[in-house]
């Protein structure tokens, strides 16, 4: 397999990376990534000694340069994307050209150079929210913040590639994922570091807004398994990771830092915010994926990497704190990812 990943310097496609290049029927891999502030050389750190590795720094709208890379390769693996929810409240239209014309941009390559596969990686965010129940993969597509329409249109775009082409398109919905190498302005990242350093928190309107916290591992291993053996024109779930409101989740990650309730300050919640994110992930299940991660142990690895590794984050804590963006309305409202 030659395998293009794009956006393999972020969160999540660099954990992908990683896993992948171990891989014995992998022979090549490419990262194509535009290194946008959500992406860093550092997160492939050791990846870079395998010699199956290159990286390519470029925009996956540029039709050009993702046909001649699509054209090398016989698998698409497609995180790139604008993924940070709050940015989208100020900055939608690039999400839109990167989340939607991107994944037009690769699907078209992907449809011309016949490749075998092509999974296109989305988020449970475009079923919007579910007061009670799961949504299986057929259930109604509700975003409701920019960042969720542009995936959810993304994912329709892949699909028509599918139904129209016949492009062999796979398409996964991941939960909330957490685990080394997340941006700091994460919930989890942020809370963490500020924490760690003596700083005050923030919690959006009484911290009631539940999310599905999955591993990044075992994101990527559904990932893996949607590529290997996921049927063409089909949609996974990947869920299975631990429900929790973010008061809860606060309140985990003070005790793990070591520090108390005085560290937490209530603000009004954001623009929009999704109450409850519930998935199904019975479909994948019956391929054998099985969610392996303990939430606890995770949170408390996941905390010592950000204690071992402040020059990783440090930087970026200071970058984001300069261009978080502002939200216009008459209350204070703080970005915080969840
Ligand atoms: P991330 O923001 O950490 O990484 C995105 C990467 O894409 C970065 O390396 C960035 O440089 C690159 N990129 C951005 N715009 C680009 C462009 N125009 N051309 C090329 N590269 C570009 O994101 P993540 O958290 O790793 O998420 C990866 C994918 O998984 C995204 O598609 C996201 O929607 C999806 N997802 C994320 C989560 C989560 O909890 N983080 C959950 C479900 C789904």
């Amino acid at each position: 397999m030659r395998l293009l990943i794009t956006g393999g310097a972020g969160f999540i496609g660099s954990h992908f990376v990683r896993r992948i290049l171990s891989a014995d029927d992998v022979e090549q891999v490419t990262v194509l990534d535009a290194l946008t502030y959500a992406g860093h050389l550092a997160n492939l750190g050791e990846a870079f000694l395998s010699p199956k590795l290159a990286f390519v720094r470029g925009n996956v709208c540029d039709a050009d340069l993702v046909d001649a890379l699509v054209r090398d390769h016989t698998a698409v693996v497609h995180f790139a994307a604008e993924s940070h929810v709050d940015r989208s409240f100020t900055t939608a239209g690039t999400f839109l050209a990167t989340n939607v014309q991107g994944t037009q941009t690769i699907a078209d390559a992907a449809m011309r150079h016949s490749i075998d596969r092509f999974v296109h990686v989305s988020t449970d965010e475009v079923y919007g929210p579910l007061l009670e129940g799961a949504a299986t993969e057929d259930y109604p597509l509700r975003p409701t913040v920019p960042y969720a329409a542009s995936k959810a249109a993304s994912d329709l775009v892949a699909l028509s590639y599918w139904h129209t082409y016949g492009a062999p398109v796979c398409v996964t919905r991941s939960s909330n994922n957490y685990g080394p190498c997340q941006h700091p302005e994460k919930i989890i990242p942020l809370f963490v570091t500020r924490l760690l350093r003596g700083e005050p928190v923030t919690l959006h309107d009484r911290g009631q807004h539940v999310r599905n916290w999955l591993h990044v591992e075992d994101n990527c291993a559904g990932i893996e398994l949607v590529l290997r053996q996921g049927a063409p024109g089909e949609v996974y779930n990947i869920g299975g990771g631990t429900d929790m409101s973010s008061r809860d989740l606060t309140d985990e990650l003070l005790r793990i830092c070591g520090a108390d309730w005085d560290q937490v300050t209530y603000i009004p919640d954001r623009l929009s915010n999704d109450l409850r994110y519930a998935m199904d992930w019975t479909k994948l299940a019956a391929l054998g994926y099985r969610p392996t991660r303990d939430f606890a142990a995770g949170l408390v690895e996941t905390a010592n990497w950000y204690r071992d590794n402040p020059d990783r984050w440090a930087p970026l804590s200071r970058s984001s704190a300069d261009t978080r963006p502002r939200v216009t309305s008459d209350t204070a409202r703080e970005p915080q990812h969840a």
